[in-house]
């Protein structure tokens, strides 16, 4: 479902309602224990998170898999 203009659910953020659906259907990795993953969430020119609103955009959520952080050799590039 792409959110509209307005906030999914009041008083959050569309991208943390984005990341918990997610989260929840499988589509992002969930780190295990001791783990680390890093994500990039990408707004809309007009979001409101660009004016101390809340992300009320379609964010495009980009997460790399769960790396281990004592192998620093898996670290995305920045
Ligand atoms: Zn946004």
């Amino acid at each position: 479902m792409r959110p509209n203009r307005h906030t999914l659910i009041a008083g959050r953020h569309n991208y943390e309602v984005i990341w918990d659906r997610m989260l929840a259907d499988g589509s992002i990795p969930m780190p295990g224990p001791g783990m680390i993953a890093f994500c990039g969430i990408k707004h809309d020119d007009w979001c409101s998170i660009f004016n101390n609103g809340l992300c009320d955009c379609a964010p495009e959520i980009d997460a790399g898999e769960p790396i281990n952080p004592e192998d620093l050799s898996a670290l995305p590039e920045p």
